[in-house]
């Protein structure tokens, strides 16, 4: 777990209590029930108020006024927030982030406690000046600013501002690249932030070679308060001297993508133009926005990532979050993501004063659940550690003020700066975990193990009291008929299945499943009767989702292909047509026909695999006791997680646009890859070659 709150402040508690006891109190001492300790601290776009707790408080108001220079107030004192003992995990140090004010005013707050409904005495104030918005006025870069901080978030930044904003960004730091994902359904382009220290890396494949973070904005075009904070985000990220963000940026690459959905945004509306939610079509991608960024997280294979929302519930917390659930996502993915939300972020919560919560938070309602369609789960089935942001929508109970729009936006804004600031900061110290977990998670996946659900969350057990939120969300099991205990080796799609026009898109025009899967970076083998889709790959539980004839919202009906090679074979085995084996022992040679292929799972081999011509050979978590020697493969390689007595031999495959994977294997042999197009890479986990290796295969 992560750094406590400060023991500082528990021990002066014990000195005041041993002092009270062993003197008589002075006559000015403070009530005992008033708060005392009232502490400022000031960051970008809010305040974080500490006090040392009151016995036996139901909960605190803090109260803010307005001051000028000569500290006299300008305005009448407000109750802005009301802390609550669910607030924060910890409960000896309370914590508020006042937040809602013009950036660079003096305020003067007060603290304090009330017992039932009986307040008690006010804290002595604490003046201070806030931080104003981040950047030197006189310095290049520094200087930008989006037309909501000019206008002091009473107009949201256009799309016109913004792309003048990001591409004055991209001229004047050489720590970013914008690059153009793609187009909305109006013709807007979707532009992302490639951000790396001294400059980002050339390529999506060696951007991916850093093991990026992403951040996504505005999905929901009526819910454009992260959307600023992305961009504040990005000009601090492109101008900063400080050195935590030049040491966060020279170990990761950071993809800020603002707007999404720029048409919705712009019509500030929830779906994009044809009223399609973004949110429920990152795995359909029957639509631009959400194509684009499918695509780009199989060229720039980010490992962890936010999702950006604003959220109506005005009861309770702050920053409701959530991690992929689905049951089809990896173990290691859910765990990590869970650690970074309620190990991460509800322990700095904690220290800044914002309150983290289970989306939901406090009478939430039927939300978060296993809708593979939303980009928290889809993202999640594509192996990487992420999580949901909501920004509650609006004031109320706990933060009172914000009946004042400007305030309130500007509460949201900056919330949300602060959480993927400590989204960065969690992957610069849980780096390793996060991409063991991920290592883990394909490898799993790539197993093709276990039973599949089509719907259904893992649950999200009530964090220990005082959990930051009173009820998670619901529990959202998998019923009984969207389970298949039995997982299919593949699924077969005809010709039309494949390469049929679709109506699935806008103007009634959609992509063609083939595309889809494309975007999706999955591996197919097209054989002589149909397209062959193998399970025993890193996105092996979001496959059926899109084409078993269960899947909730699929895009086609797949034939389920079963192995047709199990259990012991001693002889050579001539493979032709497309053969399946799992839980297999082959005692002698395999040759694969030209044309054929071969997809193993928990399979040993015992003797040299031979494969001249052959269409497909996909193989996962097997064993290879014998040479392996694959060439002229016309369609796909995939090697995870095997063990081969070597060597092992890639030469003259020609598989188009699909790179041959080799990933987590370890080769007691050398490794020869010559002539190979494209050049082979290994998903970002390093493989263990006893022998020596070749230029293709050097870096692998
Ligand atoms: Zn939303």
């Amino acid at each position: 777990m992560r750094r406590q709150r400060p023991t500082v402040i528990a021990v002066s508690t014990l000195i005041a209590i041993t002092l009270s006891t062993a003197a008589p109190t002075p006559a000015n001492a403070a009530p005992p029930d008033q708060v005392s300790a009232l502490t400022a601290h000031q960051a970008d776009g809010y305040t974080t108020l500490a006090w040392q707790p009151v016995d036996g408080a139901t909960d605190y108001q803090i109260e803010r006024t307005p001051v000028d220079a000569d500290n006299t107030p300008t305005g009448a004192p407000t109750v802005v927030g009301i802390w609550r003992p669910n607030r924060q995990i910890n409960q000896q140090a309370p914590t508020f982030a006042d937040a809602g004010y013009n950036p660079g005013d003096t305020f003067q707050w007060r603290v304090r406690a009330r017992t039932g409904t009986t307040e008690q005495p006010y804290s002595d104030p604490v003046t201070a000046t806030t931080t104003a918005p981040w950047g030197n006025p006189d310095t290049p870069g520094q200087n930008l600013r989006t037309q909501w901080e000019t206008t002091h978030a009473a107009q949201y930044t256009s799309d016109t501002d913004e792309y003048a904003y990001t591409a004055a960004i991209d001229t004047l730091s050489d720590r970013v690249r914008v690059v153009e994902l793609g187009r909305t359904v109006q013709n807007r382009p979707i532009n992302m932030l490639v951000i790396g220290h001294p400059t980002p890396a050339a390529t999506p494949a060696a951007i991916a070679a850093t093991a990026p973070v992403a951040i996504n904005c505005n999905v929901h075009g009526n819910e454009p308060g992260d959307r600023e904070a992305c961009l504040i985000m990005a000009r601090q990220l492109a101008f900063s001297t400080d050195p935590r963000i030049t040491d966060l940026l020279t170990h990761t690459t950071v993809l800020i993508v603002p707007t999404i959905n720029g048409d919705g945004r712009a019509n500030n509306t929830r779906g994009n133009s044809t009223g399609q939610d973004l949110n429920r079509d990152y795995s359909l991608i029957r639509q631009p926005e959400t194509t684009a960024y499918i695509r780009m997280v199989r060229d720039y294979r980010p490992v962890a990532g936010y999702d950006g929302h604003e959220f109506g519930n005005s009861r309770a917390g702050d920053l409701p979050m959530l991690p992929p659930r689905h049951q089809n996502v990896a173990q290691p993915i859910f765990d990590q993501s869970q650690d970074m939300i309620e190990g991460h972020m509800y322990a700095k919560g904690a220290e800044a004063g914002w309150w983290a919560c289970p989306y939901g938070c406090e009478g939430g309602g039927n939300v978060g659940l296993s809708e593979e369609t939303i980009l928290r789960n889809t993202l999640g089935l594509k192996n990487v550690t992420n999580s949901l942001l909501e920004l509650r929508s609006s004031g109320g109970q706990t933060r009172p003020d914000e009946g004042n729009t400007a305030n309130n936006r500007r509460r949201k804004t900056y919330s949300a700066l602060w959480t993927f600031h400590q989204f960065l900061d969690y992957h610069r110290t849980d780096r390793a975990d996060i991409l063991q977990a991920r290592t883990n998670a394909i490898e799993s996946q790539a197993a093709n193990t276990g039973r599949l659900v089509f719907r259904g969350s893992r649950p999200i057990p009530a964090h220990p009291a005082p959990h930051p939120g009173d009820s998670p969300p619901p529990l959202d099991a998998p019923p009984a008929d969207l389970i298949l205990d039995n997982a299919p080796c593949a699924y077969k799609l005809t010709d039309a299945q494949y390469n049929g026009a679709r109506t699935d898109g806008p103007g009634g025009i959609g992509t063609t499943v083939a595309q889809r899967i494309t975007a999706h970076g999955w591996k197919v083998i097209k054989t002589g009767d149909g397209y062959y889709v193998p399970l025993n790959q890193p996105e092996r539980g979001l496959i059926p989702l899109l084409l078993d004839t269960k899947g909730v919202e699929k895009l086609t009906d797949g034939e389920r292909v079963y192995p047709t090679l199990t259990g012991r074979r001693n002889g050579p085995l001539v493979v032709s047509g497309f053969t399946c084996a799992d839980d297999a022992t082959i005692n002698g040679p395999v040759t694969v026909r030209p044309g054929a292929a071969l997809v193993t799972t928990a399979t040993t081999i015992s003797g040299p695999l031979t494969a001249t011509g052959a269409v497909g050979i996909m193989l996962a978590d097997s064993t290879i006791n014998g040479p392996v020697r694959i060439t002229n493969t016309t369609d796909t390689i995939s090697v995870i997680d095997a063990t081969i007595a070597g060597p092992v031999d890639l030469s003259g495959n020609t598989t188009g646009t699909d790179a041959p994977v080799l990933a987590g294997t370890t080769i007691r042999g050398p490794l020869t890859c010559t002539g190979n197009n494209p050049t082979p890479h290994n998903l970002g986990i390093a493989n263990t070659v006893h022998g020596p290796r070749t230029t293709q295969c050097a870096a692998l």
